[in-house]
C-alpha cells in the first residue's frame, strides 16, 4: 500500500531523513520507535505530503507521490492522521467535527455524514457525547473523537503520531484499546509511539529510528527480545 525508497529530507543543513526504505502491506501495522529528533514525525509527514521529500520516492497504492499530477487532497482523503495534540475544532461539537470533512470534501449529505459519524463514534465509545462541546471532553475522549473523525473519511491507511503522549497515564489505555481494535479489524496503520507494550503486541513490524535512519527493523520479538544493535538496546533499556 505504501512503498518508500531512498527517501531523504533535510531542513537547512540538518539531514533529518537519510535513505529511508519501507514497505507497508495492506492490513499491516508498522510501529516506529526511537529517540526524540530521530525523524519519526518527518517520515510520517512525507507519507501524506505534509512534507515534500528532497530525494527518493513514496508510492501510495502504486502512485508516485512526487509526480506533478498527484491530487494531494484526494490522497489525504485516503490517509487518516491522528496527532498528539488532537487538532479538533474546539468551537464545534463532537458530531460536527466528524461531519465537516465528509460533507465538504466527499459531498455527503448532512444525514449521510451524521449516520456514518455516529457509527464511528459508537465504535470508539463516544456516541453518547455526539452533541457535547469538544472543550468539555477529557484528553482520552478527544483523542477517541479524533480517531472517529479520521475514520469518517473511510481511509485506507491511518497514521498515528504519538497519539497518547499528551494524555494522563490513566487514560492512555482507552485510546490504545481503540487502536488495538482498529488493527484487529484489518486497518493498515503506521504508528509512532513510545508505548512499548502496545508496539510489542500489535505490530507486524517495528522500526527503530535513530538520527534519520532506520537503525534496526524486525518483528516485535526480534526488536524487543533480541535487538541486534547496541543503540536499540540502549534505547529500549529506558523503557524497562
Ligand atoms: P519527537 O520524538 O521529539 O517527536 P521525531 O523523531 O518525531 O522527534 P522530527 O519531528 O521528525 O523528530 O524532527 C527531526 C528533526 O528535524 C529535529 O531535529 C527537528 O528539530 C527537525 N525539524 C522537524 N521539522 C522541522 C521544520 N519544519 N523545520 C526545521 N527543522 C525541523
Ligand atoms: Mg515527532
Amino acid at each position: 500500500m505504501v512503498r518508500i525508497e531512498g527517501l531523504r529530507k533535510s531542513f537547512g543543513s540538518l539531514e533529518v531523513l537519510r535513505d529511508i526504505n519501507l514497505n507497508v502491506m495492506p492490513g499491516q501495522v508498522v510501529t516506529i520507535i526511537g529517540p526524540s529528533g530521530s525523524g519519526k514525525s518527518t517520515l510520517l509527514r512525507c507519507i501524506n505530503l505534509l512534507e515534500s521529500p528532497d530525494a527518493g520516492h513514496v508510492w501510495f497504492h502504486g502512485a508516485n507521490l512526487a509526480a506533478d499530477h498527484v491530487n494531494v487532497n484526494a490522497l489525504r482523503e485516503k490517509i487518516g492522521m491522528v496527532f498528539q495534540g488532537f487538532n479538533l475544532f474546539n468551537n464545534k461539537n463532537v458530531l460536527d467535527n466528524c461531519t465537516l470533512a465528509p460533507v465538504l470534501l466527499k459531498k455527503m449529505t448532512r444525514d449521510e455524514a451524521e449516520h456514518v459519524a455516529m457509527e464511528h463514534l459508537e465504535s470508539v465509545g463516544m456516541a453518547a457525547f455526539a452533541h457535547a462541546a469538544v472543550n468539555t471532553l477529557s484528553g482520552g475522549q478527544k483523542q477517541r473523537v479524533a480517531i472517529a473523525r479520521a475514520l469518517c473519511m473511510n481511509p485506507d491507511l491511518m497514521l498515528f503520531d504519538e497519539p497518547t503522549s499528551a494524555l494522563d497515564p490513566e487514560i492512555v489505555g482507552e485510546v490504545l484499546e481503540v487502536m488495538r481494535r482498529l488493527a484487529a479489524g484489518g486497518m493498515t496503520m503506521v504508528v509512532v509511539t513510545h508505548e512499548m507494550s502496545f508496539a510489542k503486541s500489535v505490530s507486524d513490524e517495528v522500526l527503530f529510528m535513530d538520527r534519520g535512519v532506520i537503525a534496526e527493523r524486525g518483528t516485535p520479538e526480534q526488536i524487543f527480545t533480541a535487538p541486534k544493535q547496541e543503540r536499540t538496546r540502549t534505547f529500549l533499556a529506558r523503557y524497562l
